[in-house]
């Protein structure tokens, strides 16, 4: 491939991860219409808390464009450029070195999102996205700012560690960016889907599972795409039946669940020990 054309390339790529989180999110809200879980509803209340996720996500938006602006897009193309990191060095064909790198950029989540449950500061600002008591679409973007700025910054020093080619970033990111929002859609999926794939894949009803706010299942199924790393390390929990309770026992009430109480929500939790 030429410059030009893998240049063009990437930018597709980029368009497209665009397209799978606008449009992914459009698409499996109009799924929560046509089959919503057990014990969802469309009520006033569900539109309030999704405008505040909605706000929140926003807020994260501001906060990684002020940051990292068009800073990711530059280093990733500069590290394949320069050949940065540990898969380089080995004598792999382009095709082996693109699989290691999707499987171990895959790995690196899953440490990092292990990491947001065990070190105290991580897990205040991911507690934002765990406290939330009704889970659907919006619950993905739920996010604290300073936590997606963290998740930032781990990826692309797992890609200057690893060795990932930019296009592979990419490709693994459209694919988490589209199963986030499988993960957390308020959708009745057909039972077989969980049998059916989660020897490979973590199903929607894996991640319920890791939204439960009985902490043993909160402490599993940390994977975002593959469930290898469930599996390899002992974290997996079988899948949660529908209309089961989400959220977290010490952050129940309404004060928790405003875009501004979400916000200052890392300060406010820190002294709670059963948190
Ligand atoms: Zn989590």
């Amino acid at each position: 491939m030429t410059h030009t054309a893998s240049l063009e390339f990437l930018m597709g790529l980029q368009r497209l991860a665009a397209i799978v989180l606008l449009g992914g999110f459009a698409l499996m809200l109009a799924a929560e219409w046509l089959r919503p879980a057990q014990g969802t509803a469309w009520d006033l209340r569900r539109l309030v808390h999704g405008g505040h996720n909605l706000l929140l996500w926003l807020l994260g938006i501001v906060a990684m464009s002020a940051v990292f602006g068009g800073m990711v897009w530059l280093l990733l193309q500069w590290m394949q450029f320069r050949r940065i990191g540990v898969l380089y060095y080995l004598p792999l064909p382009p095709w082996a070195l693109a699989i290691a790198a999707f499987a171990l950029l895959d790995a690196a989540d899953y440490i990092f999102h292990r990491m947001s449950h065990n070190v105290r500061w991580l897990w205040l600002l991911h507690a934002v996205h765990h406290s939330d008591p009704r889970m659907d679409v919006t619950t993905n973007l739920r996010q604290h700012p300073f936590h997606l700025l963290a998740t930032q910054a781990w990826k692309l020093l797992a890609c200057a560690a690893i060795g990932v080619p930019a296009w592979v970033f990419l490709v693994h990111e459209i694919l988490v960016l589209g199963f986030a929002h499988l993960h957390h859609a308020a959708v009745r999926w057909p039972a077989w889907i969980d049998p059916a794939f989660s020897w490979l894949l973590i199903t929607p009803r894996l991640h319920w599972s890791h939204h439960s706010p009985r902490i043993a299942r909160t402490n599993s199924n940390y994977g975002s795409l593959l469930s290898l790393w469930d599996r390899a390390f002992g974290t997996l929990t079988p899948p949660l039946p529908d209309a089961q309770p989400f959220g977290l026992q010490a952050l129940t009430g309404s004060r928790w669940h405003s875009a501004w109480g979400m916000l200052v929500t890392p300060w406010r939790a820190r002294r709670i020990r059963s948190l």
